[in-house]
């Protein structure tokens, strides 16, 4: 509860967060933009109005109204972002306009008055932001004055003023404002999907976690369960036994072949338990691999031997020719059930024919074949084979007891020991078992 708490919080905070990092930085960037603009523009209009000014000195030192006032009101015709232009010359009543393009002040305000002195005191270009007109179109401009300064006496002598309007730069700004506001609508809606992913991956995380310790209690379970029973059973067994061979007089055949049937499904109970036991030691890693060398004939021959009887009542045979000079390297105990329960198995499901074991020596491992001629199976059954629990459900093997467990188990153990287990198969025809090994290089 605590941390979908915290998940939560977590995900409010980026939800805020992120698009209130792409709002400053678009403020940031058309700030900068309008900044970078507007400096570029006071600087061209002082070099405007210099160029200007420059040109029109003669007619400004006659104080020509005439043209001046057609060449400026040309000017203002002829550059869309050009307001107005006006020259302004001193007089005993301060700083008169004596030229001027249609759209410019006759007489200035007292703001103007007040830039334009500035401007001819300090001899200095002074530029303002206000509002101004161009053909009857209220606008938003830079009003720069600059000073014409005779060269000789060092004195000034007019301010030219030119108003450039701010039109283009707003509407880059505008521009970079409008793509910024998509841009953070893509952003939000990115958030939000990735946000609602993360959730759900969230769920999946702690639906995963609240599995495993199912997993993990079940497999606690099995293995004290299993453990438990494992002593009363053999005294179970110990017991039967007893009253089979010990009792006096001796029991009848009828009782024998009882207390015999009793003991056979305590020894089938006792498989049963040592699989369950068997997956739980896999399943939590308790399973002890004492790696050395094992010489293969050594652990084969015994359980040849073991189940030749078995074999020779359901008439089939076992062929196995030992060869002591190959050893692999294993633990010799988990050797023996994958072996013992290979041979168990070729014998539990062939009805007659022959179980062949062979071991072959290649470069690094060792490849041992137990071969059967038994009922063998479809390739649908054999790629399910390895899973827990599977066994085949088929009239041949519906009599023949098990648990599914056997291969999985040995499965395992192989290839913790650095081996692999494959099979192949023919219905009717039989099966074969190939287990590699790691080889032992003498
Ligand atoms: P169990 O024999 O206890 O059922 P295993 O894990 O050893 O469990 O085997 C799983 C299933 O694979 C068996 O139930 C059987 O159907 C099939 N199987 C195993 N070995 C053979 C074999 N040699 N020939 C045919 N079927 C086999």
């Amino acid at each position: 509860m605590q941390k979908e708490k915290r998940e939560i919080i977590y995900s409010i905070v980026i939800i805020i967060a992120i698009p209130l990092l792409v709002v400053a930085n678009t403020l940031f960037i058309s700030r900068a933009v309008r900044s970078a603009y507007n400096s570029e523009l006071r600087r061209k209009a002082n070099s405007v109005n210099a160029i200007m000014a420059e040109s029109l000195r003669e007619q400004i030192v006659a104080e020509d109204t005439e043209s001046l006032n057609e060449k400026l009101t040309a000017l203002t015709k002829e550059r869309n972002e050009l307001a107005s232009v006006y020259i302004a010359k001193k007089t005993s009543d301060g700083l008169a306009v004596i030229a001027r393009s249609p759209d410019a002040p006759t007489k200035l305000s007292t703001s103007g008055q007040f830039q334009a002195n500035l401007a001819y005191d300090k001899q200095q270009p002074i530029a303002k932001f206000a509002n101004v007109t161009k053909n009857g179109q209220l606008g938003q401009a830079w009003v720069v004055n600059t000073p014409l300064i005779d060269p000789d006496t060092k004195k000034t002598i007019a301010v030219v003023s030119s108003s450039v309007l701010t039109t283009d730069s707003e509407e880059v700004i505008n521009k970079v404002f409008m793509t910024s506001l998509f841009m953070l609508l893509v952003t939000v809606v990115i958030i939000v999907a990735l946000l609602l992913r993360h959730m759900r991956l969230l769920g999946y995380a702690q639906l995963l976690a609240k599995q495993r310790e199912v997993n993990q209690t079940m497999s606690d379970f099995l293995s004290v369960a299993t453990h438990e029973l494992k002593a009363p059973m053999s005294i179970i067994k110990g017991y039967i036994s007893n009253v089979i061979e010990d009792t006096q007089p001796p029991l009848n055949n009828d009782a024998k072949e009882q207390l015999g049937v009793a003991l056979a499904q305590t020894d089938r109970l006792n498989g049963l338990v040592q699989d369950l036991l068997n997956v739980s030691r896999v399943e939590q890693g308790r399973v002890t691999y004492e790696i050395q060398r094992v010489v293969l004939s050594e652990v084969l021959v015994p359980i040849v031997k073991n189940y030749t009887m078995i074999a020779a009542e359901k008439n089939i045979t076992i062929q196995y020719t030992p060869d002591p000079g190959i050893a692999v390297i294993a633990d010799q105990g988990r050797v023996q059930e994958i072996f013992t329960n290979l041979v168990d198995n070729a014998v539990k499901y062939s009805q007659a024919g022959s179980i062949t074991i062979t071991v072959r020596a290649e470069m690094s491992r060792v490849i041992i074949s137990v071969h059967d001629t038994g009922i063998g199976m479809t390739s649908e059954q054999r790629s399910r084979l390895f899973q827990r629990f599977y066994r085949v459900k088929t009239e041949e093997t519906k009599d023949i007891s098990g648990t599914g467990l056997g291969l999985w188990i040995i499965k395992k153990y192989a290839e913790a020991m650095g081996g692999t287990i494959t099979v192949d198969s023919i219905v009717g025809s039989g099966s074969e078992f190939c287990v590699t090994l790691p080889k032992s290089a003498n």
